[in-house]
């Protein structure tokens, strides 16, 4: 199990960020907020598959007015990416926005202040977000791990000078490796709740690959309060990818244990990927906590999925069905669905 490093507690709308909480999951909306029909429905979908927040970016005013209708059809934490306007910034906190992700690199001090004193009168958490590539020193963009901490720090202590807490804080690179080395000294060096990520991580395998390396690390080290997938994809991949892999770290235990066999020459059944894919899709869709083995063949399958609660091994054109590797029923390929189905439902 992994021993969570402890942060400051922070309260988002209904939920809690830090402290014991578990690790939330964000995605962000690929549509203009102001076509509200739209990001309400990208909102609530991704909130079934399981969302704990979804943040929309607030480019104009149509986007910030946006907010007050998509908050009344919502049932989740909504953040807003605000850059360069501190009116935008104060209208979504007037409109209802429960949290704001800035870079306050792009906000004059005074301005900042102002933003401060809106989000502490409308109890809005603010994220810090100073990714590698948008903070700059002397004209120069930072890259130095040591100069985006000390950026950090001067933030944070701004912030608290004018007597705000609520924070969030998210340093992200779009190099795996430098992620987990930023989010450590993070760790080491500051008590609020961290949201990670791999910025900007790519499309498909490479995405999933690179994000995965990233945020894993660093929660397997007891970091990161939040988590997000960047990948070049729709949101609700975003979302799935980071409940298998929190699963896979029991940081999401009620959730379906997978494992399908690769298939080799001794696979006398077709179709394997497509009944796993179909057997796993059943299972994620109907929320069933409960592990599930696809194996081509009986050779190795019952042996090598007998920790499964439930296991289908290929045969001579049939399927043995086995539960923790006991044979209950042999049945013929084109009935293999509708019975796995059925002992599904009755586990
Ligand atoms: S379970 Fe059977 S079909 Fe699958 S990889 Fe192993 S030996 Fe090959």
């Amino acid at each position: 199990m992994i021993r969570r490093q402890d942060t400051k507690k922070i309260r988002l709308g209904s939920i809690e960020i830090g402290g014991s909480s578990k690790v939330l999951i964000q995605s962000m909306c690929d549509t203009k907020t102001s076509n509200v029909n739209e990001i309400i429905k990208e909102i609530n979908d991704c909130a079934t598959l399981g969302a704990d927040l979804m943040r929309v970016s607030i480019l104009d005013n149509e986007d910030a007015e946006a907010i007050k209708t998509i908050k009344e059809n919502i049932n989740i934490p909504l953040v807003g990416d605000i850059h360069f306007s501190t009116d935008l910034a104060l209208k979504a906190i007037e409109n209802g926005i429960d949290k704001i992700r800035i870079n306050p690199i792009n906000t004059p001090k005074e301005q900042l202040i102002k933003i401060i004193d809106s989000a502490k009168k409308h109890n809005v958490v603010i994220r810090i977000g100073l990714n590698e590539g948008s903070t700059t020193k002397d004209g120069h963009n930072i890259h130095n791990i040591e100069d985006l901490i000390s950026l950090t720090r001067e933030t944070i202590e701004f912030f608290e000078a004018h007597n705000f807490y609520d924070l969030v804080l998210s340093v992200k690179s779009s190099s795996a490796l430098k992620t987990i080395a930023i989010y450590k000294e993070l760790a080491n060096n500051f008590a609020y709740p961290l949201h990670v990520g791999v910025t900007e991580s790519g499309f498909d395998d490479i995405g999933i690959i690179r994000s995965t390396i990233g945020i894993s690390n660093i929660l397997l080290e007891g970091i990161g309060n939040t988590i997000r997938f960047s990948l070049t994809k729709d949101p609700k991949l975003e979302i799935i990818t980071a409940k298998r892999m929190l699963h896979d770290l029991n940081l999401y235990p009620n959730y379906p244990t997978f494992i399908s066999c690769p298939t080799c020459g001794r696979c006398k059944v077709n179709n394997i990927k497509e009944i796993a894919q179909k057997v796993m899709n059943y299972l994620e869709t109907n929320n069933k906590n409960i592990s599930f083995a696809v194996m081509g063949c009986i050779v190795n399958g019952i042996g090598e999925g007998k920790n499964a609660d439930i296991g289908i091994a290929g045969a001579d054109h049939k399927f043995i069905i086995f539960k923790k590797g006991e044979i209950i029923k042999t049945v013929e390929e084109n009935n293999l669905f509708d019975e796995v189905i059925q002992i599904i439902n009755s586990f």
